[in-house]
């Protein structure tokens, strides 16, 4: 029962409990036993990591990282002690602590920025040199401050450097004066950023790179699971921890084989742990090159622009943004609209176009069972190819069990080499919700043995009792204090024990125990050896659940 207590665990967040967690851990066990057939073996990845590796993966444009991270600064020392007071008294005049608000930015080279007071973002950098990208960076930033805060004057930037800035760096502030100052700090120590993962591909293609897995026969077949953190508005099947089972290809081929199986092993998975409802979307969405994706991508902006007017604000922005993520939208009025625009499977190249059809072959040879979705895409770059999504039972479209793709770009955008990549994220969470609304939650956990004992030398033959039937894989309860018989066969009863054993002194001096069956109400005496055989050939002749 939910009482209020003092401490809650925070929202987005919540306890996974008895007999609920018997379910995860059917789960998590039959994934181990499910990926391990297909020659998979598990990482265990730190659950953080520096900012700039998701901020790298996934990009620094898109919600999760902008600003569903849980980030913090690492070493170094904070930034208003190391800033020279005298730049404190100009600026800050007006400084108030309360008033502060700490806003992550998680691009290379920018490494933190902070608001004060709405008036000044200071943004310190390691290095000595700033590029183009980041200033556009920044520029989008002060954009989306004003969006965000229409009334007030985007605040100014102070980019504080260690080393002497470069030439370029001088110029810029020189030319911007407006909006950018420059200050040099030597031997200003910056403070890294880190982050709770948002998800775990990174940290596995950060992990084949920093091992370097590549001298491994490959491909690399990974497969991990555990807790991700998203500061996401917390709604049904969505958390702010929320938990994943994936697994990743890395290294060797782009064989359509290779994706096949891939897809082939999580529907394995769903189909053992009895997953119903279960639908595959697959799509290939191309590759990065002048004849493939972007020149779809061109086309489909221009048919974009010409019905610009009747699409809502959101896709509207991702026409300049991100075209392809307009078709992910789900708005009702939006569809028809949808359904007229180009279709990537008419514009693939023809490699991209053989390997399509190639996985499709090979999914059929595998029976496993598809259903083409020309309208799931990704929204990075490096994203190719395959890409697939999994619904089931109790579970919406928007709110998919598994996602998964081609990412043969990625771990050489993390700094390694040229390497190709399929994976998928599994949400374990959503997983577990589908299984308990078909009714395949856990039953109550029982016991297979309540000792009912009653006195001093009844006790010493209880505690060896349990600890060989404890030994032979028996559930046991012994209570800790004597109870009178009724009340422990009650309590025998309220845990769901099958048995309980009566033990009292008569019946340890004859030697002869009586265990009565609690649902039957069934009594029969057994010498303690051939107690344990009786509930070893009892429990046997069980049906497996
Ligand atoms: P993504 O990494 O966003 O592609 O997500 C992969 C899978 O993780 C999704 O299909 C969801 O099932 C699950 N997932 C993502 N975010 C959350 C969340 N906040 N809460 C629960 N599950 C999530």
């Amino acid at each position: 029962m939910a009482t209020k207590s003092k401490f809650q665990a925070i929202r987005g967040t919540r306890d996974l409990l008895p007999p609920e967690t018997a379910l995860w851990n059917h789960v998590d066990q039959t994934a181990h036993a499910v990926f391990g057939t297909f020659g998979f073996g598990e990482i265990r990845p730190p659950i953080f990591e520096e900012t700039e590796l998701f901020g790298s993966a996934i990009g620094a444009e898109t919600d999760i990282i902008s600003k569903e991270m849980f980030s913090w600064p690492e070493g170094g020392t904070s930034v208003e002690s190391e800033l020279p007071k005298v730049w404190m008294l100009k600026h800050l005049g007006e400084f108030e602590t309360a008033n502060r608000e700490y806003v992550f930015e998680n691009r290379q080279q920018l490494d933190l920025v902070v608001r004060q007071s709405d008036q000044t973002l200071v943004v310190e950098f390691k290095r000595r040199t700033i590029n183009q990208a980041t200033i556009d960076d920044i520029r989008q930033y002060r954009r989306s401050f004003s969006e965000r805060f229409p009334e007030q004057k985007p605040p100014k930037l102070l980019l504080v450097f260690a080393e002497e800035p470069s030439e370029f760096v001088r110029k810029l502030a020189a030319a911007n004066e407006a909006e950018i100052e420059v200050l040099h700090v030597p031997g200003y120590e910056t403070r890294e950023s880190v982050s709770l993962r948002p998800e775990a591909t990174a940290s596995v293609c950060r992990a084949y790179i920093e091992h370097g897995m590549q001298q491994l026969p490959q491909p690399v077949k990974l497969y991990y699971m555990g807790p991700m953190f998203r500061r996401e508005r917390p709604q049904k099947g969505r958390y702010r921890q929320f938990y994943q089972i994936g697994a990743e290809v890395l290294g060797g081929n782009d064989a359509p084989a290779i994706d096949a199986e891939v897809i082939e092993m999580v529907m394995t998975f769903f189909d053992r742990v009895g997953l119903s409802g279960v639908e595959l979307n697959i799509n290939s969405i191309g590759h990065n090159a002048p004849d493939c994706r972007p020149a779809y991508v061109q086309k489909l902006k221009a048919a974009l622009e010409l019905v610009k007017d009747k699409l809502g604000a959101d896709s509207q922005r991702r026409i300049e943004t991100n075209p392809l993520r307009v078709l992910d939208s789900k708005l009702d009025h939006e569809q028809a609209i949808i359904a007229t625009l180009p279709r990537i499977a008419d514009h693939l190249c023809a490699e991209c176009a053989a390997h399509y059809a190639a996985v499709k072959r090979q999914l059929e040879l595998r029976g496993v069972f598809f259903k083409e979705n020309w309208r799931l895409v990704r929204g990075l770059d490096y994203y190719m190819r395959t890409t697939f999504e999994i619904t089931a039972k109790g579970i919406d479209s928007q709110n998919a069990v598994c996602g998964g793709g081609r990412y043969d770009g990625l771990v050489e955008l993390l700094g390694g080499p040229p390497t190709k990549g399929i994976g998928f994220a599994i949400g374990e969470d959503r997983l577990i919700l589908s299984l308990q609304e078909s009714g395949k939650g856990a039953a109550p956990q029982g016991r297979d043995v309540y000792i009912a004992w009653m006195g001093e030398h009844a006790y010493a033959a209880a505690v060896h009792a349990a600890k060989d039937l404890r030994n032979a894989g028996f559930s046991v309860e012994l209570p800790p204090t004597e109870l009178k018989f009724g009340k422990a066969l009650e309590r025998a009863d309220k845990l769901g024990s099958r048995y309980a054993l009566i033990l009292g002194d008569n019946e340890v001096s004859e030697g002869s125990w009586t265990l009565k069956t609690l649902a039957e109400g069934t009594q029969q005496k057994f010498t303690e050896p051939e107690l344990l055989e009786f509930l070893k050939s009892a429990k046997a002749s069980e049906p497996r659940s």
